[in-house]
């Protein structure tokens, strides 16, 4: 396995419009003049507390809502205002990319860290998906979402029930797998998230993921001209894409994220843990950068303008009106099902009805690993470890030294390293202090 090309580390560019873009409006600290650029914040930096180590970092990026806000800490100069005046966010052409770069180092010409579904810091960290085995240790710093995601259905599959519930779609589904062509789904990186989403979702309806359909991994694209020509399915994936396969009438979306899970952990930040070591304050400078934006992010009032900035060609490079619903919490859903029209169904990126988004709760960690348990994707007794795991790699307590440091009000920082237990659509709950129950509570596992 160690021959797999060198993939083009720097498959991006850097998405910086360094110059194109005024700073207007800037929240919170707005700088002294407005024609500042976001590169060349040079307002005396009284939110700067004590000397960085450092004021450069690379973070990688994929062009899906999770990441708006890296984009927008950019963008709206909150990472400079905090003292990083130098953040590049570089697109990563995919979730691989993203972990070769990291590996690599951004000394390397790849990156510190950014954007990473879950559990890939873990992952990482204990040298599952990395090359040679190496053992990468990485920190999360923060959760950058809730929500966001959806299952998108082929067009072909229209009239046939299949929904949140999958009860009455289920001998359609089933019925596939007897012609010799199952039911094919994708997502784009293996025993992440999106595998996660699409799994939890048919094994709650009593359709076996390993055995009853075939799922893969395949890049976007490829994904969506599969789905046009009737050869693929499903995809499990995040926003714009469920909404534009619904606007191009190549599909419909069964099931949001956020009726799956409501508020559930969504996608994190996440970087090498050498590269916080050694630059602890910059780190947490990162992080009060970060935790603006996402409060910038959260305003309905900004979403449009939010739409506007991320849906650039040097960003996601998509037509802003595939964005705009979304970002609203209004989806066409298509196969005609009601609209849906509601903010907090939405991406969301500072608070929900749970509390803090941005905070990284442990138990949110365990349920990931649990999952990952539940699916063959990690060894049984990783829940024994699993404690050990996330002390390391969860810097939850840098959060709230950033997050005190930045004058966030003490109702916004969470009290618990616990969100507590939590409920699926389905009605099963995960209780943090007992994944050996939920895993036995299932009825659909490879374990
Ligand atoms: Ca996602």
């Amino acid at each position: 396995m160690s021959n797999f090309p060198r993939r083009k580390f720097i498959s991006t560019v850097a998405a910086s419009v360094a110059g194109s873009f005024l700073l207007k409006g800037c929240l919170g600290n707005p700088p002294e003049t407005s024609t500042t650029t976001t590169t060349t914040v040079a307002s005396p930096n009284t939110a700067v507390s004590g000397q960085l180590e450092t004021n450069t970092v690379k973070l990688g990026y994929l062009p899906i809502v999770e990441s708006a806000p890296l984009i927008i800490a950019k963008e709206k100069g909150f990472f400079a205002k905090h003292g990083m005046t130098d953040v590049e966010v570089a697109k990563q052409a995919n979730w691989g990319a993203a972990r070769d770069n990291v590996e690599i180092g951004s000394a390397g010409g790849g990156i510190d860290g950014g954007q990473w579904q879950m559990p890939m810091p873990y992952l990482i960290s204990q040298g599952v998906i990395t090359k040679n085995s190496v053992k990468l240790p990485m920190y999360i710093l923060a959760k950058l979402n809730t929500q966001g995601n959806g299952i998108a259905i082929a067009k072909k599959h229209e009239g046939k029930q299949v929904g949140l519930d999958l009860k009455t779609a289920k001998d359609y589904i089933l019925g596939f797998k007897g012609t010799g062509t199952p039911f094919k789904a994708a997502y784009t990186f293996p025993k992440a998230n999106q595998d996660f989403w699409i799994r939890y979702w048919l094994a709650a309806s009593g359709i076996d993921p390993d055995k009853d359909v075939n799922l893969i991994t395949v890049p976007a694209a490829q994904t969506v001209a599969n789905m046009k020509t009737g050869t693929m399915d499903g995809f499990s994936t995040g926003d714009p894409w469920p909404y534009r396969l619904v606007s191009e009438k190549i599909g419909f979306i069964s099931a949001l994220t956020a009726e799956i899970w409501p508020n559930h952990p969504e996608e994190y930040l996440a970087m090498r843990a050498d590269w916080v070591d050694k630059n602890p304050k910059a780190a947490k400078a990162l992080l009060k950068g970060l935790m603006e934006a996402q409060q910038w992010c959260d305003k309905p009032e900004n979403r449009t303008e939010l739409a506007q900035i991320v849906s650039k060609p040097g960003y996601f490079n998509v037509p802003i009106t595939i964005l705009q619903g979304p970002f609203q919490g209004k989806y066409d859903l298509g196969d005609g099902k009601p609209v849906v029209n509601d903010f907090k169904k939405s991406v969301l990126y500072w608070q929900d009805e749970k509390g803090s988004v941005s905070y990284p709760y442990k138990s949110h960690d365990l349920w990931f690993l649990t999952e990952s348990v539940r699916w063959g994707f990690l060894p049984k007794d990783t829940l024994g470890k699993a404690k050990e795991w996330i002390d390391k790699v969860n810097r939850e307590d840098l959060w709230k030294e950033a997050a005190k440091e930045l004058g966030i009000p003490a109702s916004e920082i969470p009290q618990s390293i616990s969100r507590g237990v939590e409920t699926f659509f389905d009605g099963v709950k995960f209780d943090p202090e007992k994944p050996e129950a939920y895993l036995s509570s299932l009825k659909i596992k490879k374990v």
